[in-house]
């Protein structure tokens, strides 16, 4: 197969767990070394090791620049390239296809490498289906934050061991697009933990309860569409069919019915815990935990709980 590269996330020069998650997937994969982009420095102290990597830093200004693209492409010609999806990584990786007039597959939920041919599971109409496709030609795949590692036998058994640094690309001009990044938040598409509320807080004032259980989980905040059409909540923590469509790792749903509208952009979350005074609420047909209670006595505990550990 081609050689294989990826996007990487780091937070304060580590590599995110998904990210070395991905590393060692891919390893599998490809019989050279990895090459591995990532904006700034890189440690890779909790990387193991047996498979070599190659670093190319990018400048920080990548994201809000698009001058960097087409160097970048140049530098990829010959690589299949992988990101976990986020708004930055996505932006990137369809600019890169464009700009190289490669395929770029996204939404993957699953992937396997076999006599040529990736086949790649993704989910499809809101997350009600999935689609098997497979592909000899597609070069970017941007795969979903709540990917299944586990789909590739050799998972696990490959490891890292050298780090070069090959280029540091930060000197790069031209101009892609303008990316306004949400601060002081965890952006909502790109979180691995939410905490949804719906109606059943009564009243926007009731909201510290749900924040609070947040913050102690580290998620960010969603809600279901009557609560920001009352002006409770801020519109763009609206999820569903006419919001933003989450996959995270967790989903927990306080206060929220369930109604088939809002499963349309929730029902990508590998796991969903349902928290409603009502026993009968279509939720917890979907749910994979379900508590029955008052959200104003489940979730100071819940957060009592977190805050103890
Ligand atoms: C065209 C269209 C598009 C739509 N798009 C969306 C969308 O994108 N997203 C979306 O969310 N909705 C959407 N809706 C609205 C959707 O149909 C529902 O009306 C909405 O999701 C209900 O919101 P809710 O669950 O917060 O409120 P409710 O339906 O009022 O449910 C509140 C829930 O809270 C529970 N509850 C009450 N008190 C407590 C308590 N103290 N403790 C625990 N639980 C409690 C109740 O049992 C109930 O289940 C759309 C509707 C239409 C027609």
């Amino acid at each position: 197969m081609k050689k294989v590269a990826i996007i990487a996330q780091t937070k304060e020069g580590q590599l995110s767990e998904t990210s070395i998650q991905l590393l060692s997937f891919l390893s599998s994969f490809s019989p050279e070394s990895i090459l591995l982009l990532a904006v700034g420095e890189v440690k890779f102290s909790a990387v193991p090791s047996s498979k070599s990597v190659e670093v190319i830093t990018l400048s920080e200004g990548l994201w809000a620049d698009s001058s960097s693209i087409e160097p970048l492409a140049e530098i990829l010609e010959g690589f299949t390239v992988f990101g976990i999806k986020s708004i930055q990584v996505d932006n990137l990786l369809s600019l890169l296809a464009a700009s190289s007039s490669q395929e770029m597959i996204s939404g993957v939920q699953q992937l396997t490498y076999s006599a040529g041919k990736f086949t790649i599971s993704k989910s499809i109409f809101s997350g009600k289906a999935s689609l098997t496709v497979t592909s000899e030609s597609a070069s970017y795949f941007s795969l979903n934050r709540n990917f299944d590692f586990s789909g590739n036998a050799a998972y696990g058994d490959q490891s890292i061991s050298s780090v070069s640094t090959l280029t540091n690309a930060s000197g790069s001009k031209a101009s892609i697009l303008a990316l306004k990044p949400i601060t002081g938040a965890i952006p909502l598409p790109d979180a691995a933990l939410v905490v949804g509320a719906g109606r059943g807080l009564k009243d926007p004032g009731n909201w510290t309860i749900v924040e609070d259980l947040a913050k102690a989980l580290g998620a960010a905040t969603a809600c279901s569409k009557p609560v920001s059409d009352l002006n409770w909540r801020p519109h763009h923590e609206h999820v569903g069919q006419t919001g933003v469509k989450i996959s995270p790792n967790l989903y927990i749903a306080c206060g929220i019915s369930g109604a088939i509208q809002h499963l349309a952009g929730v029902n990508g979350s590998r796991i969903v815990v349902v928290i409603n005074n009502d026993p009968e609420a279509p939720f917890f047909k979907h749910a994979d935990y379900g508590i029955v209670g008052d959200v104003n006595d489940i979730l100071p505990r819940l957060t009592k709980k977190l805050q103890s550990h």
